[in-house]
């Protein structure tokens, strides 16, 4: 079945964030206010408690914010099936 994205921001909600990419990593290495976000390989983690944040920091009325230079993670999403129905409401 056809993915169609309803934006309903689901995947910019904590738990589902993922690894950068090498691609990621060289589009953020000017990008130290993006840089602050990544801990322990992950993104996107609280800069001062290091744990993972509930929302992303770049999401603002359900649009991102570096959506040029998001991760491909997100580029990508929902890549799986699973993901698809347990984030988007796909059947
Ligand atoms: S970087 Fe953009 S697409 Fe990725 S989780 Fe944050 S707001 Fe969503
Ligand atoms: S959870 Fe799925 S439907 Fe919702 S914004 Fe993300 S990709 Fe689109």
């Amino acid at each position: 079945m056809e993915h169609i994205c309803k934006k309903c921001g689901k995947c910019c909600h904590g738990t589902i964030y993922s690894v950068p990419t090498d691609g990621d990593l060289l589009n953020w290495k000017d990008h130290p206010e993006i840089l602050k976000f990544v801990k322990n390989g992950h993104f996107w983690m609280d800069p001062l408690t290091g744990k993972m944040l509930e929302s992303c920091p770049w999401l603002e009325n359900n649009l991102c914010k570096i959506h040029e230079i998001k991760p491909e993670y997100c580029s990508n999403f929902p890549a799986f099936e699973g993901l698809r129905k347990k984030y988007c409401g796909d059947d």
